[in-house]
């Protein structure tokens, strides 16, 4: 079964066009990445999927249904660009996301400390964002998206602006979370990490979806071409 299928997506800004007929197809609990170099159109793509982004043409089908807005808010999102609100302490932060997403505030409280201690980071519940690292951050942000435990999680450069230690942390997250049957797009311009992590690949480079499946099937294709448009920047 599919979890998530984009049809023949177009998205221009202007007269550039960021996404020229993407289609790709998500199976239910893989860690699928979305390979490309900067500037490819993995986060335009991921923006249309979350609707903060509304394509020209194409369509997203959850669950081979047309995705709703509802559907949207179930989907954990870990964007490039960090979105916390710097004058509220971590704990609040935490607190007022989950009650977003339909916790109450009992369930939430729970769940955010056991994450919190999970990652030895209970000492910064009254601490006021702004003060956070960009690292400290990247972690809060990654309690929002996972917290109210979504079938379907999105993560866009999750290892970007972490140490090796911390990456390590996500890294294990990510791959207990497959474990428990949970579906992620994991977005990167790191062929190292799809290399590590994930079972399927689409490739994408300036607007066009290149290759896409099982790594098992198109490992050797898609090593080279990964290294073509990297490297090269050559389709
Ligand atoms: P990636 O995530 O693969 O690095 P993006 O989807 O962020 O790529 O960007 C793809 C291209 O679309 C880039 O050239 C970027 O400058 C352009 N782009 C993205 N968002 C906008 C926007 N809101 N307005 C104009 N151009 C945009």
């Amino acid at each position: 079964m599919n979890i998530l299928v984009t049809e023949h997506i177009h998205k221009s800004f202007g007269d550039f066009k960021a996404l020229d007929d993407v289609s790709i197809t998500i199976p239910e609990n893989t860690i699928f990445g979305l390979l490309g170099p900067n500037g490819a159109g993995k986060t335009t793509l991921i923006r249309i999927i979350t609707q903060i982004l509304m394509a020209d043409q194409g369509k997203v089908m959850f669950h081979g249904r047309p995705l709703e807005l509802e559907d949207v808010h179930r989907i954990g999102y870990l964007p490039e660009e960090r979105g916390l609100y710097k004058k509220m302490k971590v704990g609040e932060q935490l607190l007022y996301l989950a009650q977003l997403k339909g916790m109450s505030k009992g369930e939430a409280t729970k769940k955010i400390k056991a994450w919190m201690e999970k990652f030895d980071i209970i000492s910064w519940w009254g601490k006021a964002v702004e003060d956070l690292s960009k690292g400290m951050a990247q972690k809060v942000q990654f309690i929002a998206t996972v917290l109210h435990e979504p079938s379907l999680i999105i993560l866009d450069e999750p290892f970007s602006g972490f140490d090796p230690v911390n990456a390590n942390l996500i890294r294990d997250e990510i791959l207990e979370m497959k474990k428990k049957g949970i579906t992620i797009i994991f977005s990167t311009h790191r062929m190292e990490s799809v290399e590590e992590l994930c079972d399927h690949i689409a490739l994408i480079n300036k607007s066009k979806k290149i290759l896409e499946g099982p790594k098992k099937d198109i490992k050797e294709t898609y090593k080279s071409n990964t290294f073509n448009v990297l490297h090269y920047g050559k389709v």
